[in-house]
């Protein structure tokens, strides 16, 4: 499904009033923070809403936005054409995603460490495979990535990322460390239809399923069968996984058609935290 169009939807369904947390978020018994619904907008409108009336901290002088800037310029040079893409890299702003000690180099092309021995994956990389997902069927014909699985949250950075591109996204992290960061991380931030969930992602998120958009941030060793049920038809998954052939890790693009068949392509060779069983 979901070439639809980007439509407001009433996300989620009245849960606004379950449990409120002084943040804005609210949490499920399941463990799911479940935000208040923000109106649907575009990348560009976003972009323009979010980039003004925030302050700046120190570390990064006044205008954290032109160097923010200088890096989609670094981006589009490096290849990345998808104008969406680079409007939602030009929008968020990474800086706050990681230590403050760490936020001066927060628009280098590097990982940085977010915690927990996870990193957070540097912005080339981030920015190839969002690029990517726009290529998958669904996401063309829509000119946004849709539904979206993310699996593997970290600090929030590509899931505030993701919310700009996608029409809802549900991103899942297995450590309860860096699931609270990225709650306090994204809280405030207007961002529309972005569900965390604490939990092991090898099991995705079928309560939301199909995704037309499915993407990981930790490597395995396996294709968790989970992602692919889930898969919609026309959809697009980007994983890091080991390649028996490569002897290391690539970055495996699965298409499923509308005849149900699932092509399967690897790409560049990358190197991600490794996709572990079980929350913890
Ligand atoms: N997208 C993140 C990158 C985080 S690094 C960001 O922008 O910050 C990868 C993350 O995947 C780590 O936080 C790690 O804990 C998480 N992870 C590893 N295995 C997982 C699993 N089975 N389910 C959910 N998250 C997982």
């Amino acid at each position: 499904m979901s070439a639809a169009p980007p439509r407001p939807s009433r996300f989620p369904l009245g849960l606004d009033r379950v449990h409120g947390r002084a943040s804005g978020a609210a949490r499920s018994p399941a463990g799911e923070v479940l935000r208040p619904q923000a109106p649907l907008q575009h990348a560009a409108q976003a972009a323009a809403q979010q980039a003004t009336g925030r302050h700046q901290p120190s570390g990064l002088g006044m205008d954290s936005a032109a160097v923010r800037q200088r890096m989609v310029q670094r981006l589009r040079a490096d290849g990345v054409r998808v104008e969406a893409v680079l409007q939602a890299f030009a929008t968020v702003e990474r800086h706050r995603f990681v230590d403050s000690a760490l936020a001066i180099q927060a628009y280098e092309d590097t990982a940085l460490p977010i915690g927990l021995s996870q990193t957070i994956s540097k912005p080339s990389v981030v920015a190839r495979m969002l690029s990517l997902l726009f290529e998958g069927q669904n996401a063309r014909a829509a000119g946004h990535l849709g539904r979206v699985l993310e699996i593997g949250t970290g600090c929030g950075y590509q899931a505030a990322l993701l919310a700009l591109v996608g029409r809802s996204v549900v991103s899942i992290e297995r450590l309860r460390g860096l699931y609270d960061k990225a709650v306090e991380n994204l809280a405030g931030q207007g961002l529309r239809d972005l569900r965390l969930i604490y939990g092991d992602g090898r099991l995705g998120h079928a309560p939301r399923a199909p995704f037309d958009s499915i993407v990981a941030a930790a490597g395995g060793e396996d294709l968790p069968e989970a992602w692919l049920e889930q898969l919609a038809v026309g959809g697009r998954l980007v994983a890091p996984m080991h390649d028996a052939r490569r002897g290391g890790q690539g970055l495996l693009v699965i298409d499923r058609h509308g005849d149900g068949q699932l092509q399967r392509q690897w790409l560049d060779a990358v190197h991600f935290v490794p996709l572990k069983s079980g929350a913890a």
